[in-house]
Order: C-alpha cells, then structure tokens, then sequence
C-alpha cells in the first residue's frame, strides 16, 4: 500500500499517498521500513509511511540526475513557468485539504495553516514567474575578444526541510530549485511527512517530467546524512537548528564539496521604545512570539521595552497573552495548538523549569495545558538577565522573556548579544529612531512597526550563525544557479 484513506475534522476524508514519492511514482522503501505518524493534540497514530534509508535515497538520486541530463533539460525556461503556475494552481484548488492535513499533522491551528498554503500558491506563482526571466551578461574585455557570462543551473539538488512550516518550506524550496532547471530530492521532517506526499500527488498532476521532483520521508540521522554527504548531489539547502546546519555543512565538505545553504535558528529581538503606539506594538509582540506556537526561527523570542513604557506594556502584554486561544487547533477560534512533538514538548518545558530555577519572574504562563497533547501556556518572563539561558538560547516555543532598558545603545548591544541574526523589530514613531535602529541590529530581516511579515518578493535569511545564503525574493535563486564564462578570441580582427 502506498496511499491510506484519512479524515480531518475540517475536510472529511481524502487519500493520503504514504509511499517514497521517486521517479514520478509513489513507491515503497527499499528495505521496507515505515515509521508512524504521530497526532500533537491527541497523541494518537495518524498512520504510518514509508520511511526512505541510504538506499532511497540512492535511487532518487539516480532518477534525479537522469531526468537533469535528459528530459528537463529540454523543457524551455517558459514551459518551467508553466509547470509550475500549473502547480501554484493546483495548491490553490486543493488549499483546504492541504491546511488540514498540515493542521493534523503539525498541530497548527487551521487558519494560520490556510495562510501558510496561500502563502506557498503566491510563492510557487512568483518563481514560475522567474523561470523564463534568469539572464546573463555579455562583457567586454578587448576588441579581439567576445566574452559572455551565462547562469546554468547546479544539477541535483538535496533539499531538507523542518516540520514548523512543512509545506511553506517545500513551496520556498521547490519554486525557486525548479524555475532555476535543477531537479530535486527533497526531504520532509519525520515529525510533519503528510503535506509533502499529498503535495508530491499534485506535482505528478501538475505533469513535471519523472525524476525531475522526489519527495521522500525519513529521519534525519539517515536520510537527511544520506542527502548531505552524497557524492552525486551538487548542493544542498536546509532548514532547521544550527546543530544540524553544522553536520550538513561537515557533511558536504568531506564529501564532495557540494554547495551549500543554510536557514537555522534564531532569538530575535523585538524592541519597543516609549513613543510606540503601545496597542499596535502590544499586538506584534504577542504575534512575534506566540505566532505558530512559538515554532518560528525567526520568532520574536527576545522582547525589550523602554523604562517609561514598561509598567504599562507589561500589564497589558500579559493580559493580552494570556487571552490567546489555546486549544483543538480546528476550533474556529483557536490560535495556538500543541506543540509539534513529545520531544519539543520536553524540550520546552525544561527551558521554563531552568527559567524558574535561575530566578526568572513567570509573569503569566509557565505550566502545560491540558494533560492530553503537547499543549504549552503562552510564558511570558521577566526579571531576566542578558547572560541566562533563556535570554541566550533558541526555546522554539511559546516562552519569551521581557527586558527594560533606558537608551537606544543599550538595546542595540543587547539585541545584537547572542550568536543568531535572522531577524529584529523595532516598534516607534520616530522615523529616525526606525532607520538607525534598523541599520544597526545584525539580522537579515528587522520589521519596523510589524513583526513575522514574511513576503515571497522578500529576502529572508541570517546573518551570523543563522545561516548562509537567503531564501525568497530574487536573491533565492543564486543558491540554484552557477556562473559560466565562455570566453571566444576573434582571432585576426578584422579591424585591428
Ligand atoms: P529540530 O531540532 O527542530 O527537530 P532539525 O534541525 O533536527 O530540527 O531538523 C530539521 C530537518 O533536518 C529535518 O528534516 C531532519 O530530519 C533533518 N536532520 C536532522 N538531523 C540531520 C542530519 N544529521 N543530517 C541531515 N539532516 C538532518
């Protein structure tokens, strides 16, 4: 069996590939392994798939690299395009199964889940846009000579990917490989592997040639070490912690120097000054953290408000906070479901136990929700110091901790303290105190009044142990795209 019938409380039922999606056909592992996918807000088995080993991985790869030397390389960069407008569209048609088999599987509530696929149509649009747009340059050296500079693609792609964002982060991934001529293995996070195959059923609908998308799940320690230190994939890109970024970077250089880019964590600071309109600002803060459970690299884990504001955001910050919806993530109005896993859950909770114990205030929140599922309260901490575990490390959860400070300076230090540089905010009136600010934090995104605003047509991506390389936007396909130089000599120019 490679596909099960399931049901989502939202949608009703709907087949669900459970097969290694290789060579345009959904097939079974190899050695004939599966692993079973676990329900966040019940705890109970959803089903189970087939799980991809070395082996797997090894086939796709050959099916990769056939369909890169032969067929995609003769589909013209238009009919890229269509392929995957044809995709985009497909997403769209199907935008309510694939929230809720995201919703099911990842935990998140089913309205922040619709978003996510309306965000993955306008991606996939986006770089189907760009697939007949990618140029060179012919450049000038000396009148003997014609020298042109073309963009090829890389080859095959390895691409591998978390369960915070699993269908987000394969449109991110997907559209720009593709508008690009790469073909492409991709993996999905154990923990989230449902999105993924059903959307590897619509790639097949869409008509892309064999070979040219494998979609496979499997563990890390396995198929994501199989990916990253294999000899026949030319680059690699991740998502994830900066502890796997690091394997997947030693991994390329002592195999074949692939390339290599990475998205990984963060503890971004989101900074309110007095002359903020304190609504607006209490609202993104509360977004910035507790948008997705707190699941966000970029999440706005690390809030400092100015001294004269500080009383007052406080009160209302924890008001605020503590009104969000936590619950069934099908509920029309929940807002923050389980966390993804047992072991995130852990992992959560032992951040707010060594909070406690550190001598952190709780101000609201603290505790687990419920005692069925992966449920955590909104935490909010104060009375922290910049040197604690909690202000330093990535929770990646629903906790943050707030800090006062008096000037600019002082909270351009603080914020830029940690090793990470994926994002900031900053929240002001003043429109001097937004630029100066803004250009003075190392992250590669700051909002300005705003937080999570995340946009196909932008760059996203970290400066510092955040990652390398920028996801989004035009900048995404320079990970995808090589630099040929073809240089001719005239010979005896006929005007020299
Ligand atoms: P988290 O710690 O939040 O679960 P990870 O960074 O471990 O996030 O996982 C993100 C992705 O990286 C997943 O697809 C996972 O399977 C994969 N992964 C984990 N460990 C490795 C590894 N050693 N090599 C390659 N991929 C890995």
């Amino acid at each position: 069996m490679t596909s099960t019938t399931l049901k989502t409380p939202a949608t009703g039922d709907y087949e669900q590939p459970t097969g290694l999606f290789i060579n345009g056909e959904f097939v079974k592992g190899v050695e004939g392994k599966t692993f079973e996918v676990i329900n966040p807000s019940d705890e109970s088995v959803i089903c189970s798939v087939s799980e991809a080993t070395e082996k797997d991985v090894d086939i796709a790869v050959k099916a990769a690299r056939a369909a890169f030397e032969g067929e995609w390389r003769k589909v013209t960069p238009e009919d890229r395009g269509k392929y995957l407008h044809k995709l985009a569209d497909l997403f769209e048609r199907d935008l309510e199964t694939l929230a809720a088999i995201e919703t099911l599987d990842n935990g998140k509530a089913f309205s922040m889940a619709k978003g996510d696929v309306g965000m993955c149509v306008s991606t996939l649009h986006y770089y189907a846009g760009w697939a007949d747009k990618i140029e060179g340059k012919v450049i000038d050296t000396n009148h003997e000579t014609f020298n042109y500079v073309k963009k090829e693609p890389i080859g095959v792609c390895g691409q591998i990917i978390p369960w915070n964002f699993p269908l987000l982060m394969w449109a991110w991934k997907i559209g720009p490989v593709l508008a690009t001529g790469n073909t492409v293995i991709i993996k999905s996070a154990e923990q989230t592997p449902l999105s993924a195959l059903y959307a590897a059923k619509l790639v097949k609908e869409a008509g892309f040639p064999n070979g040219v998308v494998n979609i496979i799940s499997g563990f890390g320690k396995v198929a994501g070490a199989a990916i990253s230190s294999h000899m026949d994939i030319d680059k690699v890109a991740f998502t994830g912690s900066t502890v796997v970024g690091r394997q997947i970077m030693k991994a390329a250089a002592s195999s074949n120097l692939k390339k290599v880019t990475l998205e990984l964590g963060g503890k971004s600071p989101n900074i309110v000054f007095d002359d903020a309109d304190i609504d607006n600002a209490i609202s993104w803060v509360n977004f910035g953290i507790f948008f997705n459970h707190g699941q966000c690299c970029c999440a706005g884990s690390r809030v400092y408000v100015q001294e004269g504001i500080y009383d007052k955001f406080m009160a209302r910050f924890k008001e605020r906070a503590s009104k969000n919806v936590v619950g069934d993530p099908f509920g029309s109005d929940t807002f923050q479901g389980p966390q993804v896993s047992q072991v995130q859950f852990d992992r959560i909770m032992s951040y707010i136990e060594h909070g406690k114990q550190s001598g952190a205030t709780v101000e609201t929140g603290g505790k687990r929700k419920g005692d069925k599922g992966f449920f955590i309260e909104p935490t909010i901490f104060s009375g922290v110091s910049e040197d604690m575990k909690i202000v330093q490390e990535e929770i990646f959860g629903p906790v943050c901790s707030v800090s006062k400070f008096k000037t600019a300076e002082e909270v351009v230090k603080a914020g830029n303290s940690t090793t990470y540089g994926l994002a900031a905010a900053v929240h002001t009136s003043n429109i001097n105190t937004a630029i100066e600010v803004s250009n003075a934090l190392k992250a590669g995104t700051v909002w300005v009044n705003s937080y999570n605003m995340l946009h196909h047509q932008l760059p996203f991506g970290g400066y510092k142990e955040s990652g390398i390389g920028r996801e989004l936007g035009e900048a995404a396909l320079e990970n995808y795209l090589q630099t040929k130089t073809v240089s001719i000599r005239l010979g005896n120019a006929l005007f020299g």
